[in-house]
């Protein structure tokens, strides 16, 4: 049984979690970290990593497809999902234990188990495996995540209907998906399921997929899906389902009239919603908004102040490097030290093909706060190292305030945004002006020439558009 008493008690070992934990043993906190059993949570288990893992094995099928245009012939190209399975597997199995080396390593006690708060100071520990314990905490730090929405009438069985979890550990690719809900995860689902060899079908109750997300960006993306044959209803509620022999049958509402989508299998994306399900916030006092989730401070701290709360759990964005920046400083606040959260931007980024990534205001946020804007857009049909790579549709956004040229917000969509997005993350929180890319020397021929590009057009003096 571990110590009984601990400075700092972190609940949930996901992207928020474990780094608080890891942080409080850097700092010399006496630390235990307890973890329903999913080291590394939703992100390394059932999200973020499983899901690319997927993703990349379809676009790496589609590039087979592509391939004959640079004259190389690809030929019986088949999946195997099984064996997709198990290299995904293999990845998850690698980081999730490289999270608990990593809590061990840098001094944390790990508990694979239910914490349950008892007071604002006590909790009780009940491990998978030996007798339950009590423990006294210092400070506390609430990562418990979130979980998905189930629609009513669409109840999670993980055979017939899927949530994002059932989608990732298919053992083979079904013929026909609907996919309920356009957003991020289930369009990121949706292609890569596509991109395998199944026919989907995108159902969305707003009047464009992603919603809330710049509506330029969005029909590069809505494009893209056209091209590939996937079927998307705007507009349009998913009502029910029925069986009809092997077919499932789902109902749909539209402007139009109502439709039938017969599927193998109807996949549910709906959002997520915040879980504390059995934490015992009640018996600690620490009070949740009318949605569930935990308001926090700058400090991350809840309403009871030793009581800190980060990642999914606090509140949108849902994403887990922002948990993670959380977690850091979550443990340094409990550790004593004068920190607070203060980042500019969290950048988003969605693994769509093409990707998207943005950092900053949107563009409608920028004109909403009432800044006079200078747009530089720069298309990836004009960059050489996206022309070599076969990745030409999109562009790169560089929005700054037309008062100085301060960047405001830099937006991808197009190749390898997700790895271009850091730039523009940089120069936001370093309040950057478009000056200071335009000038940056960016190497040749590389997609990074796009941002210094779209600054410069930004500007009114890029090289490779006419401006
Ligand atoms: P979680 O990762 O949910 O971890 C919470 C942990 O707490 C869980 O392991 C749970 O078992 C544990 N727990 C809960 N209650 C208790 C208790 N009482 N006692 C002990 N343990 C408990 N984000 C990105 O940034 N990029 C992406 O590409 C991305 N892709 C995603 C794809 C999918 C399909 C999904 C579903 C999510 C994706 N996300 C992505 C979101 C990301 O996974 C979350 O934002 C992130 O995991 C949140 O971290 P967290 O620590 O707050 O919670």
């Amino acid at each position: 049984m571990p110590e009984a008493n601990v400075d700092l008690l972190v609940i949930g070992a996901g992207p928020g979690g474990y780094p608080a934990a890891i942080r409080a043993g850097q700092l010399g906190l006496k630390t235990l970290v307890v973890e329903k059993g999913m080291w590394g949570g939703t992100c390394l288990n059932i999200g973020c990593i499983p899901s690319k893992a997927l993703i990349t094995a379809g676009k790496t099928v589609e590039q087979c497809s592509k391939a004959s245009v640079m004259g190389i012939s690809v030929e019986g190209v088949s999946v195997d999902m099984k064996q997709m399975q198990t290299w995904k597997g293999g990845i998850v199995k690698r980081m999730t234990k490289g999270v608990q080396q990593l809590c061990k390593g840098n001094g944390a006690t790990l508990e694979t188990g239910t914490a349950t708060f008892t007071s604002a100071t006590t909790a009780h520990v009940t491990p998978v495996q030996g007798d339950a314990y009590d423990v006294t905490f210092g400070h506390a730090v609430i990562a418990t995540g979130s979980v998905p929405i189930q629609l009513p009438a669409f109840p999670f069985d993980e055979q017939s209907i899927l949530s994002s979890t059932g989608a990732l550990d298919l053992d083979h690719v079904p013929a026909r998906v609907v996919v309920i809900g356009g957003g991020y995860i289930g369009l990121e689902m949706g292609q890569m399921l596509s991109k395998l060899g199944a026919a989907v079908t995108v159902v969305e109750m707003g009047d464009q997929v992603m919603p809330g997300f710049d509506p330029e960006i969005v029909q590069v993306i809505a494009r893209s899906l056209r091209k590939a044959r996937v079927k998307v209803f705007l507009d349009a509620r998913a009502d029910g389902w029925t069986r009809d022999g092997d077919d499932l049958v789902v109902s749909v509402s539209t402007a139009k009239g109502s439709e039938e989508l017969r599927c193998d299998k109807i996949l549910v994306t709906v959002g997520r919603k915040p879980y504390s399900d059995g934490l015992g916030l009640d018996a600690a006092g620490v009070e949740q908004d009318e949605h569930g989730f935990v308001p926090v401070d700058e400090q991350l701290r809840t309403n009871v102040p030793h009581i800190l709360a980060v990642g999914d759990v606090t509140g949108n964005p849902m994403l887990a490097h922002r948990a993670t920046k959380q977690g850091e400083i979550a443990a340094e606040v409990a550790a004593g030290k004068k920190v607070a959260t203060d980042y500019k931007t969290v950048p988003a980024v969605v693994f769509t093909d093409p990707e998207i990534a943005t950092a900053g205001l949107s563009e409608a946020e920028a004109r909403e706060q009432g800044f006079e804007l200078k747009i530089g857009k720069f298309p990836w049909a004009a960059n050489g190292r996206a022309l070599t790579q076969l990745s030409t549709d999109g562009f790169v956004k560089v929005i700054a305030d037309a008062a100085d040229n301060q960047v405001l917000c830099i937006a991808f969509v197009g190749p390898h945004a997700s790895d271009l997005i850091s730039e523009a993350a940089l120069a936001i929180e370093m309040d950057a002006f478009a000056e200071d890319l335009a000038l940056t020397i960016h190497p040749h021929p590389t997609l990074g020439e796009a941002v210094m590009e779209a600054a410069a057009k930004a500007l009114g003096h890029a090289i490779h558009v006419m401006n």
